[in-house]
């Protein structure tokens, strides 16, 4: 099946308002791209992004949300409130969140939920540690992840936009070959067929350390969608050649 390519530059903790309009202007000069393409900016730059993205083919969205709707939970965001900004998409779990933050599966699972409910696509992580690759248990790994999420949010899981990103390949310069991402994503899509009948209409992004120069490999593979992008989404040149590639 012929699915349309995603590409989403997860800025992560960068940018400045001046750097943030530089990179927009860029990106929406070198329009149109023959696939979808959104950025994630930090919290603070989100109404600024989607007032100079509105009415442009660009999307955008979030790089975490709560699990709650609203309340006493000082320094959360709500998903209501993304999608009060227009957010079509939050990235939830990513190995940072999980890491640094302790998230469990199931903490990114209701994410990925609460995120729904509000009609904002979850981008869901999963990768495993380079540890875990070496020890075989690669395939354990990523399942469990995923397997959380499908079970969490039951009949809407197609809903979902899943990436997976081993540990080991982000921000790190070493990127999966396109046969070790194509494994993983095969696997990815037979654990999401056995749970939905839209599996072979989702998306499954690849992310580690993506850059233009191996981006088409990637994308050449039957099961990769497309690309979390993280460092190489700051520099407009190198965002644009990704999102060539993809089209
Ligand atoms: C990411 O953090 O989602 C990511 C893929 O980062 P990088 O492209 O820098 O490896």
């Amino acid at each position: 099946m012929m699915r349309r390519k995603l590409v989403v530059g997860n800025w992560k903790m960068h940018g400045s308002r001046a750097a943030n309009a530089t990179l927009l202007q860029g990106l929406l000069q070198s329009r149109p791209f023959g696939c979808d393409v959104a950025v994630c900016p930090p919290f603070p730059y989100l109404a600024d992004v989607a007032s100079t993205l509105a009415a442009t083919d660009l999307r955008w969205g979030a790089q975490d949300c709560s699990v709650h709707t609203q309340g006493a939970y000082t320094g959360e965001v709500a998903p209501a409130m993304l999608a009060e900004l227009g957010c079509r998409y939050v990235i939830v779990g990513h190995s940072e969140r999980r890491t640094l933050h302790g998230e469990s599966d199931q903490l990114v699972a209701d994410k990925a939920k609460a995120a729904l409910a509000c009609g904002v696509t979850p981008i869901v992580c999963v990768g495993e540690t380079r540890a875990q690759r070496e020890a075989g248990q690669t395939e354990a790994v990523v399942k469990r992840q995923l397997s959380c999420a499908i079970h969490t949010l039951a009949h809407c899981a197609s809903e979902m936009v899943v990436a997976y990103e081993p540990m080991w390949a982000i921000g790190t310069g070493l990127t999966a070959s396109p046969e070790q991402a194509q494994a993983v994503h095969a696997l990815l899509r037979q654990q999401l067929r056995a749970a939905t009948p839209r599996a072979d209409g989702m998306k499954i992004l690849y992310g580690g350390s993506v850059k233009p120069d191996n981006a088409a490999a990637l994308f050449a593979q039957a099961d990769i969608d497309g690309s979390l992008v993280g460092g190489a989404a700051l520099k407009a040149v190198d965002f644009v050649a990704i999102c060539r590639a993809a089209g």
